[in-house]
């Protein structure tokens, strides 16, 4: 392909970036300066923030978004049951290996030899032997006996324990809701503001997605549902899982925190492949550049991880406090878009990108065939772009899916379909009118125009007609001269 090609084929970056925005990213011009570095969607954090401060950023990304002509895809991240120690009302406390503490969920302030915790049913789930992880895992207690609701522990790894830290619990069944109130109060508020995708913390069998999509249905709504994997029981249960849900988070903070940090790699490629083989977005998250909080250069190491992330085909890269709290929220941006630019050109000259392990699928679905077929056929033919229209959204799922090398334009008449793909790799979303949508032909004409995909005597492919109800799913694949 020459320069030209090139330059049109690799102007959208296929693996879609996601900032957390928060107090150092949530005034109106930062949040436009985001956008335009290359912010593809962005994460409301529910463990921060009040709904007054929500809504003023949630409406300041929709302005944004609309006055740069982007669909911006906006998730709230609902907290879950996570467990986390009270108050130290005299400062710090240090915990010192050897030593003796008690955790004691009927009060809420700690003091020396004592930890609050909110959660009632720490000694129900607790054993002794089992490990009690604070503050990321950075402190270490074993747990000694329980005693009625308290439990007695021994400090393993020591250090200093400030107020609200996290408590993780991995050697433990934990038996808290999946949803507890401050998540339901949470998700009606975001559903009511119109967010495009909740995501939900800790999710343990697919019975936890199931409780909040019947949420949300009470609503009216149809919000789509992000399963964030973090636990050591989700990765027993994560078939059914990633089948309950719209999209997966390996959300790597806690998943190395609940697992040995040494697996987080392998199940990160595990994850991406088995979402990609049911069509289901992926997002790659957490300290991806985390030494940009205080630094203006990531680590090498940091950059490794966010190439790595695009050589093995995640759907999206995330950034958290780098850009919700961090000092240079947009380079951070920059820096991750330039890091995954390289990859992909590299990819794009090796002649494409990661195709979907075929020999993976027991047993092949008509529409995941024709999607294979259209990636091979776009490539073989050097067709110009893959042209999706699209009315759920459905059809241009599936395509990227199999990450092929030419440009995706999903083109909905439905504004919310066309922000939700802004997650899925490589799509390019772009609305029509309903009397557009009435001549496939004509509205992939004008597409491939504006976007210029129109080289003489050159073809773009027309992919449309999946649907998730096997019966109602009829492909078609035409070749379209423009
Ligand atoms: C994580 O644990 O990696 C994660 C994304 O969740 P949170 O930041 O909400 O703890």
């Amino acid at each position: 392909m020459d320069l030209f090609e090139k330059r049109v084929a690799l102007r959208w970056r296929r693996t879609k970036i996601v900032a957390t925005l928060g107090p150092a990213s949530s005034d109106p011009k930062m949040i436009t300066n985001l956008l335009r570095g290359g912010v593809d969607v962005v994460r409301l954090n529910m463990s921060h923030g009040t709904h007054e401060a929500h809504r003023e950023v949630y409406g300041r990304v929709r302005a944004a978004a609309k006055k740069l002509g982007r669909h911006i895809a906006i998730f709230a991240d609902l907290c879950g049951p996570k467990i986390r120690c009270g108050k130290f009302p005299e400062g710090p406390l240090t915990l010192v290996p050897g030593e003796e503490v008690v955790i004691d969920p009927r009060v809420d302030k700690g003091g020396p030899g004592l930890i609050a915790s909110q959660y009632r049913a720490i000694a129900r789930d607790v054993q002794p032997g089992h490990r009690i992880l604070l503050d990321d895992g950075n402190l270490e207690l074993k747990a000694l006996a329980v005693e009625g609701e308290r439990v007695r522990c021994k400090v393993i790894y020591g250090g200093l324990l400030k107020d609200h830290k996290g408590i993780n619990l991995p050697d433990s069944k934990v038996s808290a809701s999946s949803l507890p109130p401050k998540d339901v109060a949470d998700a009606r508020f975001a559903i009511g503001l119109g967010v495009d995708y909740l995501a939900l913390s800790f999710v343990r069998t697919a019975k936890d997605v199931a409780g909040l999509r019947r949420l949300i249905a009470r609503t009216g709504a149809a919000t789509p549902i992000i399963a964030k994997i973090e636990t050591p029981e989700a990765m027993q249960n994560i078939e059914a899982i990633v089948e309950a849900s719209d999209a997966i988070m390996v959300a790597r903070g806690d998943l190395g925190i609940e697992m040995p940090a040494e697996q987080v790699p392998l199940i990160q490629r595990e994850l991406i492949n088995l979402a990609r083989r049911r069509n289901r977005a992926v997002i790659v998250a957490t300290q991806m550049l985390e030494s940009m909080i205080d630094h203006s250069r990531p680590t090498r190491a940091e950059v490794g991880d966010v190439a790595n992330a695009a050589l093995t085909s995640a759907d999206a890269v995330m950034l958290s406090a780098e850009t919700a709290s961090g000092k240079y929220p947009l380079r951070a941006v920059e820096i991750m878009d330039k890091v995954l630019r390289e990859v992909e050109g590299y990819q794009w000259k090796q002649g494409g990108f990661l195709a979907v392990d075929a020999a993976a699928h027991a047993e092949m679905s008509q529409r995941d065939g024709v999607a294979n077929a259209a990636a091979t056929l776009a490539h073989d033919l050097k067709l110009q772009g893959i042209i999706i229209p699209t009315m759920s959204g459905t059809t241009a799922r599936v395509i990227s899916s199999n990450r092929p090398t030419a440009p995706l334009v999903a083109v909905s008449t439905d504004e919310a379909v066309c922000r939700r793909l802004g997650l899925n790799w490589g799509i390019v979303p772009m609305t029509a009118t309903d009397s557009e949508y009435g001549d496939w032909e004509r509205l992939c004409r004008r597409i491939a125009r504006s976007c210029e995909l129109t080289r003489t005597g050159h073809s773009v492919l027309l992919v449309a007609g999946f649907s998730d109800d096997a019966a109602q799913n009829s492909p078609m694949l035409r070749i379209l001269r423009v």
